[in-house]
């Protein structure tokens, strides 16, 4: 019986590096569904969609065909065939990236591509996003919404961009969340079911072991 796991939660709280080793370690599969929404927002800087025009970037939201690896260990992702690993983390689509997920035709059309791929883990999968739990898997086997303080998100995230400060990581990263958390559709949020696990004070290793326990549960 595959196990699908579903990991939720505010930017920098560890949920790829999590996601990854509970998913390596366990022979799951691996999705990143915060990949996806990265690469639809490229795709639409890239066209010169107007980002700040939502009919407009729901009118092209079917267009770009992206394609998901699921491998713990070298999670790829293209757009038209594209590797757009790389240009998905520049600080401009990051800046954009709220804004587009916000439109409810991109996010039915990302929530389909994410419950075909959970379907077809043969063995299960571990999905990392914002409404795993909540909409796009709400019978996943375990859910996990993992928080932390800003203090210690905006540290972990200044530390992964080199030379970025801390204080201007913290308030973009607070932007980010307060936009995907005050959407209408589907917006950031802990399922009813999920567990919650704070991880201001744990290195990554004791995050991963307490979720591998919670799925040998
Ligand atoms: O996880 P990551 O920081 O790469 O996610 C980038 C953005 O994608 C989030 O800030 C959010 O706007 C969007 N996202 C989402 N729903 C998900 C995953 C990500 O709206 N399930």
């Amino acid at each position: 019986q595959p196990v699908i796991v579903a990991i939720d939660g505010p930017s920098g709280t560890g949920k790829s590096s999590t996601s990854k080793a509970v998913a390596a370690q366990l022979g799951l599969s691996y999705l990143d569904t915060g990949a996806q929404y990265r690469a639809i927002t490229w795709w639409m800087v890239t066209n010169g969609i107007d980002i700040d025009d939502p009919s407009a970037i729901a009118a092209v939201a079917g267009k770009p065909e992206i394609v998901s690896g699921t491998d713990p260990s070298a999670p790829a992702i293209t757009v038209d065939g594209v590797d757009v690993s790389g240009p998905i983390r520049t600080h401009d689509v990051t800046s954009k990236v709220s804004a587009v997920s916000a439109v409810a035709e991109v996010r039915a059309r990302i929530t389909e591509l994410q419950r075909s791929i959970a379907v077809g883990a043969a063995r299960g999968i571990v999905v990392e996003g914002r409404d795993i739990g909540t909409t796009v898997l709400p019978d996943a086997d375990l859910k996990i919404f993992l928080t932390a303080t800003p203090e210690a998100r905006a540290a972990r995230r200044s530390g992964e961009l080199r030379g970025v400060d801390v204080h201007s990581t913290r308030e973009a990263l607070l932007k980010r969340d307060a936009a995907d958390s005050s959407r209408k559709t589907s917006p950031l949020a802990k399922a009813g079911d999920a567990v919650e696990v704070d991880t201001t004070d744990l290195t990554l290793s004791q995050v991963v072991e307490c979720v591998v326990t919670l799925v040998e549960e």
